[in-house]
């Protein structure tokens, strides 16, 4: 894998934070800090409001009450729009255009929504599909990659935004068993180089190995978070502790 600059990661900061879909509240009260640079994994049985808490963060969802800062700075003072070029977005499903090349692909957003020339896109897409070893497939249509390329040429479409935050939302959990290694390296290698990542994932491995807090919810709420060492060798909840029991 080409190797590549350092990012800059932002702080965030939860404050508070609930979200209700209609009537039901279906996050209480999280609040959590997220030093720049460091990752957070988000553990939690199916339900628990991880996908939920993402998208409050970077308002695909409105908060009932509370607050995110973003570099100290709360995100509800900015357009929704705006927020979204600054934290980047990675799904279980990427979601790329059908019709453009991996290349294209990159090099959209930059190009029609960030105004660059679209000489200076395509540099920056070529760069960003360099970083995350896909050089050699620019000008393959997604249907011509694996479903692993595909969600790295998804990563690399939301880091050509330059994004201060990156938030994975399952990133690994639609793909075959033999392509999960090759985007959780990638994604530890973002850690390594400085992004501010906030990963929710099933692979527990990972969560272990690279993360510098883990969060365990459960029922819109956080029961648990420190560091990997406690949470997976020193559970205290007994919620945490049936979960860490059925998932390993
Ligand atoms: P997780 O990602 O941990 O599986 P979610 O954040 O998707 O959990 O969901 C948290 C809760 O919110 C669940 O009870 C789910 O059924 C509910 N929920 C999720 N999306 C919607 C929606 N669009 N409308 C109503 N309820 C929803
Ligand atoms: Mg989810």
């Amino acid at each position: 894998m080409a190797t590549s600059s350092a990012f800059h990661g932002a702080s965030l900061e939860l404050r508070n934070l609930t979200l209700a879909y209609g009537p039901i509240e279906v996050l209480r009260n999280v609040s959590l800090n997220i030093a720049p640079g460091t990752t957070t994994c988000i553990i939690g049985p199916s339900g628990s409001g991880k996908s939920t808490l993402l998208r409050g963060i970077n308002r695909l969802h409105e908060p009932k009450s509370g607050d995110v800062l973003l570099a100290g700075r709360s995100v509800l003072k900015d357009k929704p729009d705006a927020l979204r070029l600054r934290i980047g977005m990675v799904f279980q499903h990427f979601n790329l255009f059908p019709d453009h090349s991996a290349l294209e692909n990159v090099a959209l957003a930059p190009w029609k929504v960030k105004g660059r020339s679209k000489a200076e896109a395509m540099i920056i897409a070529s760069q960003r599909l360099a970083e995350v070893g896909l050089a050699q497939r620019a000008n393959h249509r997604p249907r011509d990659l694996s479903g692993g390329q595909q969600q790295r040429v998804a990563i690399a479409r939301a880091l050509a935004m330059e994004p201060e935050v990156m938030l994975f939302d399952e990133a690994t959990s639609a793909l075959d068993p033999e392509l999960v290694k090759g985007v959780l390296t990638l994604m530890a290698d973002l850690c390594q180089r400085g992004m501010t990542m906030v990963v929710v994932t099933h692979e527990m491995g990972f969560a272990r190995r690279v993360a510098d807090q883990v969060v365990f919810m459960d029922e819109g709420e956080i029961v648990e978070a420190g560091t990997p060492e406690q949470m997976f060798e020193r559970p205290q909840s007994a919620r945490l502790q049936r979960f860490l029991s059925e998932v390993l």
